[in-house]
């Protein structure tokens, strides 16, 4: 008899990507064969995302777009924070979905398809905070880094997110546990790990912090690159920075999240930091590591933000140099605190908009002047993967800037040393300058779901 097949479309975060690295995992563990496609596959699974109501709509188009390439007996799951979010309400939106499964649940998603198989229609959104999927082995479709996850939900409740409401408390995984997951990657023939947490360098096993973390995973034999993703400026302690300064695998680039330059705005966002605590983590950052990259998320448009306070946004950024930005428009999520703010204070659309466009204009601008005077400048480059189009393959400089190179002579999996020769303003194209010794070729492969 065939194995059943699944196949699983990845919306949003890395975490996500991960989470879905886990499901097919596990279900490959329990007969289910991997498939690249949904046409006709005995269970689709939607892995969503709930940061802003644009993602959902989105989701919700896409359940809908799903439902012809299911044949008779298909089931199809949605999973993640949507799920997290809607429970029961998706099985009334979506007639066709019999599955709804938050992001602690998916322990017990091969009983869950099974009932779902023989008709039924389930909802399973309970938090399990000792929930770490130890055993899973993921399926990693990435076969030059490797995400691990080391945390789970979120202490924080900034009053515009959702997240500890669909992914619940922070918990750790054990460092031990962290360590055996990394030195098999390595096995595997991957020398990058990206750590991932929702505030990641608040890491706590209640033995170890995330500076321990981080020399420990720096110890693992074969691991060249280490990169985490995301970190609050609050927990930035002395220790972490030293552990990222001499820890000689720990790139030279962090994703630090600002989401507003106004104290005042950050306030009411409660982000716990200010505009000069946001600074001050920034220099200590950078007196350790001089030649550290950095890039951002913005929220423009936050309830009560005034021409004055985006002003300081704009100074702040500009200031900073961001090498990139997730930059976005507020989105209200129903149950989170920013819902009690009060209407008039609710800024308008166009001028949420115009604040965005001008952003985005900053922070390109900046990038493009910067990216420029780099031309000509050596770096390592590890490529990842084929570029979207054309021949080339792609690669990222340790500092976390994407470069294309001409395939001759290069394949995926190896660090090269490349000469940056030009530049779109945000990405470059490169040549290979000069070999280092190199691990062993991958071959061009695709990840069957790559996340949305
Ligand atoms: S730190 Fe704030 S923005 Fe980040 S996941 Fe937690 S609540 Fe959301």
């Amino acid at each position: 008899m065939s194995r059943p097949t699944v196949y699983i479309e990845t919306y949003g975060c890395q975490m996500n990507v991960s989470d879905s690295e886990l499901m097919y995992g596990s279900l490959a563990a329990h007969g289910y064969e991997a498939v690249d496609t949904p046409d006709g596959a005995d269970v689709i699974l939607v892995n969503t995302c709930a940061i802003r109501d644009h993602a959902e709509q989105r989701v919700l188009g896409r359940l809908g777009e799903l439902r012809r390439h299911m044949k008779k007996g298909t089931v199809m799951g949605v999973a993640g924070c949507m799920a997290q979010r809607l429970g029961p309400t998706l099985l009334e939106k979506a007639r066709h979905v019999s599955l709804v499964v938050g992001p602690d649940g998916y322990r017990a998603l091969p009983q869950l398809l099974e009932g779902a198989r023989s008709g039924e229609r389930t909802t399973a959104t309970s938090f399990d905070l000792e929930e770490h999927y130890e055993d899973f082995a993921p399926r990693r479709f990435d076969k030059v880094k490797a995400w691990i996850p080391v945390q789970r939900g979120c202490d924080y409740r900034c009053t515009y997110c959702i997240v500890p409401y669909t992914r619940g408390a922070e918990r750790s995984r054990r460092l031990d546990d962290v360590v055996r997951e990394v030195e098999q990657v390595v096995r595997d023939g991957m020398s990058e790990v990206v750590l991932l947490g929702q505030t990641v360098n608040s890491y706590d096993d209640g033995t170890h912090d995330f500076a321990t973390l981080l020399r420990a995973v720096g110890r693992v034999d074969g691991v060249r690159r280490i990169r985490f993703t995301s970190p609050h400026p609050n927990d930035f302690s002395d220790a972490v920075i030293a552990a990222m300064a001499e820890v000689p695998q720990v790139c030279e680039h962090v994703h630090l999240p600002m989401q507003s330059g106004s104290s005042r705005v950050l306030k009411r966002m409660l982000r716990r930091y200010t505009r000069e605590g946001y600074r001050d983590c920034v220099a200590r950052l950078r007196a350790a590591i001089p030649s550290l990259n950095l890039t951002t998320d913005v929220i423009v448009g936050f309830p009560g933000e005034t021409d004055a306070d985006f002003e300081e946004t704009l100074s702040l950024v500009q200031e900073i140099g961001y090498e990139d930005a997730y930059t976005f428009k507020f989105s209200l999520r129903e149950g989170t605190p920013a819902e009690r703010m009060r209407p008039e204070e609710f800024v308008a659309d166009e001028v949420a908009s115009e604040r965005l466009d001008r952003l985005i204009a900053v922070v390109r601008g900046g990038a493009r002047e910067r990216n420029l005077r780099l031309l000509g400048t050596r770096h390592e480059v590890l490529v990842e993967k084929a570029a979207r189009r054309g021949e080339m393959l792609q690669g990222r400089t340790r500092d976390f800037k994407t470069v294309m190179l001409p395939p001759d002579g290069v394949a995926i999996g190896e660090y090269h040393t490349v000469e940056l020769t030009g530049t779109t303003g945000s990405t470059f194209t490169g040549a290979v300058v000069r070999d280092v010794p190199a691990r062993r070729p991958l071959p061009v492969a695709g990840a069957p779901a790559p996340a949305r």
